[in-house]
């Protein structure tokens, strides 16, 4: 298997070098040039996640470096548990947030961590990371231990919250967290420029770790086909996703494995007041916009980076929908959801069941996931006030709360970039 940039579909490279360079020479992002094709039959019943990943990613590394190492990546990624818990008939809800920073964004992060550590390098790498909340925290986590790479992460000043904020700043020495004085889309602008300088690109041995990445992407893949798999083994049915949705990473994965033939039937991508997807649904063109700061600060993205790999093939966008959720309706979401069904719902999770709620009664007959992507203890300034409960923490994040903090504070400018560098 080979991937080619969405810009230019004649240069090959493969899997390890589309994510040692992260971005493609053209500014494109990395795409496989085909996608191979599974029937149910490829897999069994008794598949767990790491197994299933195996498989299906197995053909997109089949003549890479990697490819002998991939079951161990798998395994050492997926470590954690993903529970499907149905919820009413017509209901599933896909937990995406038992890894160790409790967001789904552990999946990729922890994939890429294992893909670096296994390509040789003679220099040690400078993993470059924007975040608009779990990202940095999740691929800090991931990379605590590496010996092949260091990492810096850029956050918008005041715009995470005092969790994901200690969840940027608590890593060991290799882990270094800037707080950029902008928003989400100053960080990932000054991530793409410091790519864009091939002096800065050379000197650190610059590499990224953003949704952009196809290891980041690859292994999202896999919950996907892991949870559709089942449902089809048990309702011989397709599964209908909602995803809460900002860059468009985790959609985009979900899209990629329909389109190697996974039972997936219809796809809503679930978004806050950043709207700029949802108008291109709606009349067909992007116009990005600066970020809206919502409560669901992780997806407060107004120019959405993996659209560009969504553009490139009008396949992807049959059978999908978008909707775009107010914070007064993510309120509302929380309160019904803790109210009706006992579930305690982070404000992004909490925007996909109001896209649930919002469907057509014929549609919402069909059997639904809503994938769930961040423990609700992340956010519990939000969540708790709205469902007058205390939320207790997940173990995993009460170590890191006892942890120091440390960060350094920047201007949104290259040169103060290059200067912490
Ligand atoms: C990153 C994130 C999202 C959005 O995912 P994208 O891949 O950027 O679309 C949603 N919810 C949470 C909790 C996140 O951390």
């Amino acid at each position: 298997m080979k991937f080619i940039s969405t810009r230019n579909q004649t240069e090959q490279v493969t899997a390890s070098q589309a994510i040692l360079a992260g971005i493609a020479p053209d500014g494109g992002l990395y795409v496989p040039q085909h996608f191979p094709q599974f029937t149910v039959d490829d897999f069994n019943a008794e598949q767990n996640l790491s197994e299933v990943a195996v498989r299906l990613l197995g053909k997109f590394f089949s003549d890479d470096q990697l490819a002998e190492e991939l079951p161990q990546i798998c395994q050492s990624a997926f470590d954690f548990p993903v529970p499907v818990k149905p919820l009413s008939d017509g209901l599933s809800i896909l937990e995406l947030f038992h890894g160790p920073t409790a967001a789904f964004k552990d999946f990729g992060a922890r994939f890429l961590a294992q893909c670096f550590d296994k390509i040789p390098t003679e220099q040690k790498r400078t993993i470059l990371v924007a975040t608009s909340g779990d990202t940095g925290g999740a691929v800090g986590c991931a990379f605590e231990h590496s010996t092949s790479a260091k990492v810096v992460i850029l956050y918008p000043k005041g715009r995470v919250s005092p969790l994901q904020q200690q969840q940027l700043t608590c890593w060991g020495d290799n882990v270094t967290a800037l707080q950029v004085d902008g928003d989400f889309d100053d960080c990932q602008r000054l991530v793409k420029a410091a790519f864009a300088d091939k002096g800065l690109q050379e000197k650190y041995n610059l590499a990224s770790a953003n949704s952009i990445n196809i290891a980041r992407l690859l292994p999202q893949m896999s919950y996907y086909a892991y949870a559709a798999l089942r449902h089809f083994k048990t309702s011989g049915q397709v599964a209908n996703f909602i995803i809460p949705t900002g860059n468009m990473g985790n959609g985009m994965a979900c899209l990629w494995a329909r389109a190697c033939g996974l039972p997936i039937g219809k796809v809503i991508f679930a978004s806050n007041a950043n709207h700029s997807l949802y108008d291109y649904f709606a009349n067909g063109e992007m116009l990005p916009h600066s970020s809206i700061a919502t409560l669901a600060n992780a997806m407060d993205v107004g120019n959405p980076s993996n659209f560009e790999r969504f553009a490139i093939d009008q396949a992807f966008a049959e059978n999908t929908m978008c909707q775009t959720i107010s914070d007064q309706q993510i309120k509302q979401s929380i309160i019904d959801g803790f109210s009706q069904y006992d579930q305690t719902w982070c404000p992004h999770t909490a925007c996909g069941f109001v896209a649930w709620q919002n469907l057509p009664e014929e549609i919402r007959n069909e059997h639904w996931y809503l994938v769930a992507t961040a423990d609700s203890y992340k956010f519990k300034e939000i969540v708790e006030p709205l469902i007058g409960e205390v939320i207790s923490a997940p173990a995993s994040l009460l170590d890191l709360q006892s942890r120091a903090s440390n960060f350094i504070a920047i201007k949104p400018e290259l040169p103060a970039l290059a200067e912490v560098l």
